[in-house]
């Protein structure tokens, strides 16, 4: 089978109400639903609609889920790819793949182009610490900066790009009618947690025990993802010892299989 190019999904049914928390984010890409939904709005006054946004901010804090949400608000396609796909790419490959997914999205515009792992691509350049796949990389983020100034002010193709290293970025992509604007999206506090878990508890069958206060204590540090894979394992865990309910230790044994998953990952790391 053809090697799928990009994702498109034009059945973008996630809202707002499936993020947790990040209400300052919310409120930014608000904004973003409004250029999508009324852009004459805001044409007809001699603005210029951005063009991208860069979300910023740890792994699984829900960036890539608040994109599909922005999608889903506004009702548009969302075209997604991740920046670590062009890491062993052939050369020429990379700079094509934007291409074909700046065309598409214009064609069926409104819409949302959603880069996740910009960094991968988005390097400083001559800065790259690996040698030879080098020059496609940078071929690669040449013609995505290409692509976004070629834009006409009625294209109305917002472009979201994902990241936790703003640092490392090529300024060349911060510029003015690039990704001009950075949203920060970080790890939920308690009274966020409790609302992340809320989300995550509605589909399972949950014991009358369980206190969602106390499992948003007992969770500092956690990302919304951490969160989701707590509710998943708890009810795998009830499943197994065979009862009815998802109760109180089997999250409290969850959240400990979690930390021992974390503890091992930043083992690896450092
Ligand atoms: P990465 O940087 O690793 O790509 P990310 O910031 O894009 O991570 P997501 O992929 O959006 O994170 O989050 C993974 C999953 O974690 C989501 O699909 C969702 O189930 C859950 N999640 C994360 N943040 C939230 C949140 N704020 N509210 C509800 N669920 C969340």
């Amino acid at each position: 089978s053809k090697a799928k190019l990009f994702d498109e999904k034009t059945d973008t049914k996630t809202s707002f109400k499936d993020v947790a928390g990040l209400e300052g984010a919310k409120e930014e890409v608000q904004e973003i639903v409004d250029f999508l939904k009324y852009p004459e709005k805001y044409t007809a006054l001699g603005g210029k609609i951005p063009k991208g946004a860069l979300l910023v901010g740890p792994p699984g804090t829900g960036k890539t889920l608040l994109a599909k949400a922005v999608a889903g608000e506004a009702q548009v396609p969302f075209f997604s790819l991740s920046g670590s796909d062009f890491v062993e790419m052939f050369v020429g490959v990379g700079a094509s793949r934007v291409r074909d997914l700046f065309k598409q999205a214009k064609e069926k515009s409104p819409s949302i182009i959603f880069i996740d792992e910009i960094d991968a691509i988005g390097r400083a350049r001559g800065k790259s610490n690996f040698s030879g796949s080098n020059d496609e990389r940078e071929n690669t983020l040449n013609q995505l900066l290409t692509e976004m100034d070629g834009f006409g002010t009625n294209t109305n193709v917002i472009v979201l790009a994902a990241t936790n290293r703003a640092d490392v970025l090529d300024s060349a992509l911060m510029r003015a009618g690039r990704f001009d604007r950075q949203i920060y999206v970080d790890l939920p506090d308690v009274r966020e947690r409790k609302e992340i878990f809320e989300v995550h508890l509605r589909p399972l069958k949950k014991d009358d025990s369980l206190d969602i206060d106390f499992l948003a204590k007992q969770t500092p540090g956690f990302s919304g993802a951490d969160i989701a894979n707590v509710c998943n394992e708890a009810a795998l865990i009830a499943a197994r010892k065979g009862n009815k309910t998802v109760n109180k230790q089997d999250f409290l044994d969850a959240v400990d299989r979690i930390i021992g998953g974390l503890e091992k990952k930043n083992k690896i790391i450092t």
